[in-house]
């Protein structure tokens, strides 16, 4: 049975973008790699504001995450944690056999620009991990008052993940000073998962060379010296690439400030829609995502039993909450490609489950 994503990744891959990976394999090494890898450099540049390149990493976003902690930590990294992305971040800086921070938050609250200074200000740090839109909560930190911190600060080197929000608004990596941009496939940019990017500044490349052991697969100047090749360190998944560079021409076609204003309209759309039966948002006010709205179950609906009906009646599933929210919270997403018509769609059949879905006894 064949059922749509509008979970908060994987989310649904157009057939342009499958049918763009259905092509004939190339060697990595070849002129026709290099041809593929230099003609995505310029979209990619644009998308993330950023004269650095953009390298490929052919691994889920939590390999880009993990190699910029292993590049770039040499005394103390501060793990700003508000969801459960950003609580992983700091189990894998441990890991890693890193000496890492926990600054705590709710899950729901933002990242508080002014705890981030009071801890920064202590000299102890040399890099800050920054999670730009918590998936698992729906939050999103205000990334441009969390920067304008960080650059006081010239020793730390910062680390973005902007996985779940990249492409759905600007985020301006070399305007906001954010030394390491990093990104996954499967969430904002719609494409099938295994491919990650990442793009670093010069002074974290500085940084990196000071840094012995950053292993093989996710050292930063292999990137780099490939990159000045048109290619990447290892054999990249070729198939991806290909779907990247689709999906590239997609949004050039769209319209970089088009396909903004559509993420923004879309996920009104969902969170009026919802409010309106009597649900309430779990982030707190003024930064919920843009790319996903995250409801409490205030209603105390039986959240499986309307994830059931949806999938067997209206193919379509969206997410129950992501762990210690599962049940008490429900995530619907408008990454990617969804248009003012699916997500009409997606609302008439969320309102058709919802009427026959039980409430639990409290
Ligand atoms: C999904 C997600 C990740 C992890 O991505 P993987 O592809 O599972 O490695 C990291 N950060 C955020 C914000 C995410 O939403």
């Amino acid at each position: 049975m064949s059922y749509k994503l509008f979970i908060p990744g994987p989310i649904a891959v157009s057939e342009k973008t499958l049918r763009a990976m259905s092509q004939p394999m190339i060697g990595h090494r070849s002129t026709d790699f290099v041809a593929l890898y230099n003609a995505i450099q310029p979209g990619l540049q644009a998308l993330v504001y950023t004269q650095d390149p953009v390298y490929i990493s052919t691994s889920s976003a939590f390999g880009s995450m993990e190699g910029a902690i292993r590049n770039l930590v040499k005394k103390k990294v501060l793990s700003c944690m508000n969801g459960a992305f950003a609580d992983k971040w700091n189990d894998v800086a441990l890991r890693c056999g890193k000496s890492a921070a926990a600054l705590k938050f709710e899950w729901g609250q933002p990242v508080d620009p002014a705890a981030v200074r009071r801890e920064l200000a202590t000299g102890a740090y040399d890099a800050i991990t920054i999670i730009h839109n918590e998936t698992s909560c729906g939050c999103m930190s205000d990334l441009a008052a969390v920067m304008q911190v960080a650059r006081e600060f010239p020793d730390v080197i910062s680390i973005v993940d902007t996985v779940s929000s990249f492409s759905a608004l600007p985020i301006k990596k070399d305007e906001l000073g954010i030394d390491v941009f990093i990104t996954g496939s499967q969430k904002a940019l719609a494409l099938p998962p295994g491919l990650s990017l990442i793009s670093v500044s010069k002074r974290a490349l500085a940084r990196a060379a000071t840094i012995p052991d950053r292993g093989y697969y996710y050292d930063f100047l292999e990137f780099q010296k490939n990159h000045e090749n048109g290619m990447t360190p290892s054999t990249p998944v070729i198939p991806l690439i290909y779907a990247l560079k689709s999906k590239l021409e997609d949004i050039a076609a769209e319209g970089i400030d088009n396909r903004h204003a559509r993420h923004a309209r879309l996920n009104q759309a969902v969170r009026d829609h919802v409010l309106a039966k009597g649900f309430k948002m779990f982030p707190r006010e003024g930064y919920g995502s843009v790319t996903l709205n995250c409801f409490a179950n205030n209603l105390n609906i039986d959240l499986a039993a309307l994830n059931k009906i949806l999938k067997s009646k209206h193919q379509l599933v969206i997410d129950g909450g992501y762990g210690k929210l599962k049940g008490k919270t429900f995530r619907i997403s408008n990454m990617g490609d969804e248009t003012d018509g699916t997500i009409a769609s997606l609302l008439k059949s969320f309102d058709a489950a919802f009427a026959e879905t039980p409430k639990l006894a409290s």
